[in-house]
């Protein structure tokens, strides 16, 4: 596995190893690696000759008061994970490869960007489409694979790969969860023992709404009220958004008919945590 720093480093090996290997798979990750990172990787083994992972805690995504500077940093395990899963490259810069001095070009995917996160997060889905943006010029991939666990990160991207006509196929893969439920999450390791019981609740609002769909409630409001009344029974948890909106635009639904999305987030004491599942079939 070779390890690389630079966008001339990158295109060099990738050149080598795309005309040998052929289809480039790409995994955009910001470290600090667990299972639902090493599917991604594994979707991505699966499907190209060339496996590449990128590790770079992206500053532009974060918002002054959040944790950019405390975001884990484990480097060498991540790498150990990736040599395991047998990676070719991982592309690891520093913030200025990224962002040379003085970097004032950016992505923004207009409208959809100020939903769900958005909202409580400006200028994260701009920091995201911008990164991936650089990241898809540099390593050109064939595929792209991205965790369904952020939901609106993908209907933003989709929506950027559509409209940028980046070449490239980008591949929504299932959330992995711990035994009990819990979405995996880089953050999840900020939870003290207790925080982490008090997580669950997330998943149980999400399975409320679950249940009263599959009961054969359709109307959003009724089943998002299913949710807030599991959220209303773990005080811990301060509810930032629990939302049934289309996978596709993210806005509001107000019967679930088709294929929808259940998204929340919530802080779990410092910890702002975010998990969805899609209720409804494809019409
Ligand atoms: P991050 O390092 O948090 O930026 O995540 C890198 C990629 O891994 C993103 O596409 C995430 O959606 C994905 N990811 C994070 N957690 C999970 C999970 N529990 N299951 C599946 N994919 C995940």
């Amino acid at each position: 596995m070779q390890v690389v720093r630079t966008v001339a480093e990158t295109r060099a090996a990738l050149w080598a190893l795309r005309a040998g290997q052929g289809t480039v798979g790409f995994v955009p990750t910001m470290g600090a690696l667990h299972e639902g990172h090493l599917s991604l990787v594994r979707a991505a083994k699966a499907g190209c000759g060339v496996v590449v992972a990128s590790i770079f805690v992206n500053p532009t995504q974060f918002g002054p008061n959040e944790d950019f500077a405390k975001y884990p940093r484990t480097f060498e395990a991540d790498c150990a994970l990736l040599e395991a899963e047998g990676v070719d490259v991982v592309f690891a810069p520093q913030v200025e490869e990224m962002y040379p001095e003085g970097a004032a070009t950016f992505v923004e995917v207009e409208g959809i960007s100020d939903r769900l996160d958005g909202v409580s997060r400006p200028g994260h889905f701009r920091g995201v489409a911008t990164v991936v943006a650089k990241l898809f010029h540099i390593v050109q991939p064939d595929r792209a694979y991205f965790g369904q666990k952020d939901a609106a990160q993908v209907a933003v991207l989709r929506r950027m790969v559509r409209e940028l006509h980046f070449p490239l196929e980008l591949v929504a893969c299932p959330t992995v969860r711990e035994a009990d439920g819990l979405a995996m999450s880089s953050r999840n390791r900020y939870l003290s023992a207790e925080e982490r019981q008090q997580a669950l609740v997330l998943k149980r609002a999400l399975d409320a709404i679950t249940e009263k769909y599959a009961a054969g409630e359709r109307d959003a409001a009724a089943l998002r009220e299913a949710g807030l009344r599991v959220i209303a029974q773990e005080p811990a948890a301060k509810l930032d958004y629990l939302k049934l909106v289309s996978p596709l635009t993210l806005e509001d639904v107000q019967h679930a008919e088709g294929e929808t999305l259940v998204a929340i987030a919530a802080w779990v004491g410092a910890t702002r945590l975010i998990d969805n599942v899609v209720i409804g079939s494809r019409v």
